[in-house]
């Protein structure tokens, strides 16, 4: 399947997508979107940047169109649960895209912000509700939203919803669903826990996977730099000497890591950004805005902050801190590379991250490739040792690194 058109999908759908720039689907979508226009359930088991959103959002649009209902006050016709306010803003921003043409209502619920415009916003019934949902449950409790009219129900990043301790807000949400609906279920990973989840919610599902669960993206160039602690500050600035080091996101595994990479980063007058779960939804929104628009060229994220985030054109994810949880890794690397585009995923691993390393390659399977030509190299811990902390850090060496990434010269 090479062309949207042959998916049958709405002439004004078609439209949008087309001006979006999308010439034909993308795996997903073609196995996913004539299933999903018939109104059958799914099971998907796929990570961001595949086209999962368009893979659903698409095929609901055009039912929600065609079915010709109007949404009751109050009430909704489809609901998609997400984990994050980042993703629930970019999921309502793709609907809206992709269903220009169209004549639905959207809104979209999230905490950390007044509730009253999120109230109007719903008051007269919407076609689509994109939400969270610990705010979903508070609007829910206080009868601003009823969901006994359902048409179409979306779990969206099952997986890390139950990360995220999410479970018990998402049955208390199933239990208000009108049993007769349309559901559909993602997940980048599909552990007994997600799976016997998804059995009790679909029926007679269709299945999709798309890059099996826990294998990286084809595209995307991993590396890992072994490297002291105390050099990993060093590291990153000599990488981001690289011109083609363009737009990149850093990842911390604490939220004062990430606030500190910045002020270092700042030090050396690289602009950058940091987004975790200490900061206000408005300072949050405005990061990403300045990543997007390329004022800051490095946004430093914890894990959570970062899920989901879609900001087109990252060149390099450098894992500052490897993850603790190997799946995290796959999260992480997946935001470069999207869409087809070649991404670069550096790791910088330390004396102690040795073995969440080895975990990482025994999940993906498949070694990582070490990049040992830089300055501040540490050799393994095999090798002869050579200062007071017991690591050999490497001869401080010119290096062809800089020169092989097109790297402009080193100050
Ligand atoms: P998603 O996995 O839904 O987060 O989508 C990842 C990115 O791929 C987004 O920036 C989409 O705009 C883009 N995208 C989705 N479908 C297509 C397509 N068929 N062709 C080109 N880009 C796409």
């Amino acid at each position: 399947m090479n062309s949207f058109n042959q998916l049958q999908l709405l002439e004004p759908l078609q439209r949008a997508v087309s001006e979006l720039g999308y010439q034909s689907p993308t795996p997903i979508q073609a196995q996913a979107i004539p299933h999903l226009i018939k109104g059958r359930d799914l099971l998907g088991c796929a990570q961001t940047g595949t086209g999962k959103t368009a893979a659903f959002a698409l095929p609901i649009l055009q039912r929600l169109t065609l079915s010709q209902r109007r949404p009751k006050p109050r009430k909704a016709r489809c609901l998609v649960l997400t984990p994050t306010r980042e993703l629930a803003l970019q999921i309502a921003d793709s609907f809206r895209a992709y269903g220009r043409y169209l004549r639905l209502s959207m809104a979209v619920v999230y905490g950390g912000v007044g509730q009253s415009p999120q109230v109007r916003a719903c008051a007269r019934g919407v076609d689509v509700l994109v939400a969270t949902p610990g705010r979903l449950l508070d609007l829910m409790g206080q009868g601003h939203i009823h969901l006994d009219k359902l048409e179409i129900f979306v779990l969206d990043e099952a997986d890390r919803m139950l990360d995220m301790g999410f479970l018990p807000d998402i049955k208390k949400v199933i239990g208000q669903l009108p049993a007769q609906r349309q559901t559909l279920f993602f997940s980048a990973t599909m552990p007994a826990s997600i799976a016997q989840l998804a059995g009790g919610m679909l029926t007679e599902p269709v299945k999709v996977t798309v890059t099996p669960a826990a294998t990286p993206v084809e595209s995307i160039d991993q590396q890992v730099f072994f490297v002291a602690q105390s050099d990993k500050r060093a590291l990153l600035g000599f990488l981001l000497k690289s011109s083609e080091v363009a737009r990149v996101l850093v990842f911390t595994r604490t939220k004062h890591g990430a606030d500190r990479v910045v002020r270092q980063l700042g030090q050396i007058q690289v602009q950058a950004e940091a987004i975790h779960g200490n900061k206000s939804q408005n300072a949050r929104q405005a990061a990403l805005q300045k990543f997007r628009s390329g004022r800051a060229r490095v946004l430093v994220a914890t894990d959570i902050a970062a899920r989901g985030i879609d900001v087109e054109g990252i060149s390099h994810v450098i894992n500052y801190d490897l993850p603790n949880e190997p799946e995290c890794y796959v999260h992480r690397i997946g935001r470069t590379g999207r869409a087809m585009a070649k991404g670069v995923a550096i790791s910088f691993c330390d004396a102690a991250e040795r073995t969440t390393l080895r975990d990482i390659e025994r999940l993906i399977r498949k070694a990582v490739p070490v990049v040992k030509d830089h300055p501040y190299q540490m050799a393994p811990p095999s090798q002869p040792r050579q200062d007071k902390k017991g690591f050999n850090r490497g001869k401080k060496s010119r290096s062809n690194w800089r020169h092989a990434h097109g790297a402009r010269t080193a100050a």
